[in-house]
């Protein structure tokens, strides 16, 4: 009945690119209590893109806190939130020393094209199209590994601490539930098979870590301690939190964020997709127990794996760089508007784009294009056509009328960091089964029609890979 459903209560870390949140969901995916909090991104050369590990941490446990403080005032007692689910940015790239448990450097954003000429120079090595087949990521700035090579060539610190075997590696899910844990005392280095497929280091047919991959990218695994790779939900491995005002509440589960979208979209089902936008945009879809090796620019990932005898599940993935970020560069470089929810009332304002184009290409492109140095452009490929009343003001974002199927969009829009606390709460026992999960967060659906015909459609998307091509190799 509903007293028992409401009983307990999941807490879910959410960090993000741009912001770290913490938030309660009771036993229906409704959030009762959350705190968000946004950090410095720093950007200390062009296409660099770093954050500091040690915020990444702070700004979660000052989430936990106040998000916890503001359940407990809602009348609620913390010890009924039963378990802690995390989901993360993925492929951020950071290196600490195992004997300090200290961060050596800022931690590399997974938008960051440092790497582009060490992808370039490992694209024409021997074993470089073997890759594919293993890990589902073809060779771009994109993934951990590449980010981490550069890392080693590049700042002493990290080099001699691998040369002294005493550097750990790992994800941001890792960093987090290792210093959450209490750091080297603890030493609970861990990281869910969601997460171990961004990095390009495990097989994805096996779930671990490959010899073959290693290889390629010279690491030496007596030199380097890899996070162990272990099912997304799972009451024992991730440990619990050691400070604050939950300490001693148990992780159960953590998920990369874009499968935990999926799984807060409760996509079980093979053929089933859903699309978030945040920092960037992600299409995942999900195609059942074998991964799905793409040939036509897509990513194969693991979508969620929830153990306990159940089989992983994987994805293909549609990955774009920038989609938040790129109203971000509207909003700090153009002039455009004050404040980011703004976009939409402008957008508003005219009736099409004016045969405008914005490639948001900064960190080159990422699917299907995978070109890591074309650069961000405005393209007018049409204006002329058009009514000289339209200037460059506004742009119109069609998602449903490009695509020409409906797009449908739940109320609560926390399905990131709903989709963590479901993988926590199937270990903490608060749900057993997908089919309990029916009724989740499908109030209040939108459905979003396509408004225009398919030919006007096949136009619009024609212009867009002509800029598209516009951008291919250009060097600013
Ligand atoms: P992340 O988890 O990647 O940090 P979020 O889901 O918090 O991402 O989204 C943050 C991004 O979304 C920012 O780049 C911001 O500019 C953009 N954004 C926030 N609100 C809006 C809005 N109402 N309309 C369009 N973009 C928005």
């Amino acid at each position: 009945g509903e007293e028992k459903e409401k009983k307990w209560f999941v807490g879910s870390i959410d960090q993000g690119t741009t912001s770290s949140r913490f938030l309660v969901f009771d036993g229906e995916g409704t959030p009762v209590a959350s705190h968000q909090i946004e950090f410095e991104n720093i950007y200390p050369e062009s296409g660099w893109h770093e954050h500091d590990p040690m915020e990444l941490l702070s700004s979660v446990q000052e989430c936990i806190e106040k998000a916890t403080e503001s359940f407990i005032e809602k009348g609620h007692s913390k010890d009924q939130i039963k378990a802690i689910g995390i989901t993360n940015q993925r492929e951020t790239t950071v290196c600490w020393d195992t004997n300090t448990g200290e961060p050596l450097y800022n931690a590399v954003v997974w938008p960051d094209t440092r790497t582009t000429s060490i992808v370039k120079e490992l694209k024409a090595k021997a074993g470089a199209d073997e890759l594919l087949e293993i890990c589902g990521l073809p060779l771009s700035t994109y993934p951990s590994s590449v980010k981490l090579l550069w890392l080693l060539r590049n700042v002493d610190a990290i080099k001699q601490a691998y040369d002294e075997e005493r550097l750990s590696f790992g994800t941001v899910d890792s960093w987090l539930i290792y210093k959450l844990n209490g750091g080297k005392d603890a030493n609970i280095h861990i990281t869910d098979s969601t997460n171990a497929s961004r990095t390009m280091f495990m097989n994805l047919h096996t779930m671990k870590y490959d010899e073959k991959l290693l290889g390629f990218f010279d690491l030496d695994q007596s030199k380097i301690k890899l996070p162990k790779i272990v099912p997304s939900s799972d009451p024992e491995a991730y440990g619990k939190l050691t400070s604050g005002i939950l300490s001693g509440t148990k992780i159960t589960g953590c998920l990369g964020d874009q499968s935990a979208a999926l799984v807060g979209q409760c996509g079980f089902n093979p053929g089933e997709a859903k699309n978030t936008y945040g920092t960037g945009c992600f299409l995942l879809y999900n195609v059942g127990e074998k991964p799905v090796i793409s040939k036509h620019g897509l990513l194969a990932t693991v979508a969620y794996d929830f153990g306990a005898g159940r089989k992983p599940i994987y994805a293909l993935e549609g990955s774009i760089a920038v989609a938040g970020s790129g109203v971000k560069f509207l909003m700090n470089n153009l002039g455009f508007i004050k404040h980011s929810s703004k976009i939409t009332e402008l957008a508003e304002t005219v009736k099409d784009n004016g045969g405008v184009v914005f490639v948001t290409a900064f960190s080159g492109l990422f699917a299907p294009y995978w070109i890591d140095d074309a650069k961000g452009t405005l393209s007018i490929l049409d204006a002329m056509e058009k009514d000289s009343n339209h200037k460059l003001e506004g742009l119109a974002v069609d998602g449903a009328d490009i695509i020409g199927i409906p797009v449908d969009r739940p109320l609560m829009r926390e399905t990131t960091a709903l989709g963590a606390a479901i993988a926590a709460g199937f270990a903490a026992g608060i749900w057993q089964d997908f089919s309990e999960l029916k009724e989740i967060n499908k109030e209040d659906r939108k459905i979003f029609k396509p408004q225009v015909d398919a030919k006007k459609s096949d136009q619009m998307f024609k212009k867009w890979e002509q800029a598209v091509q516009m951008c291919r190799g250009w060097v600013l």
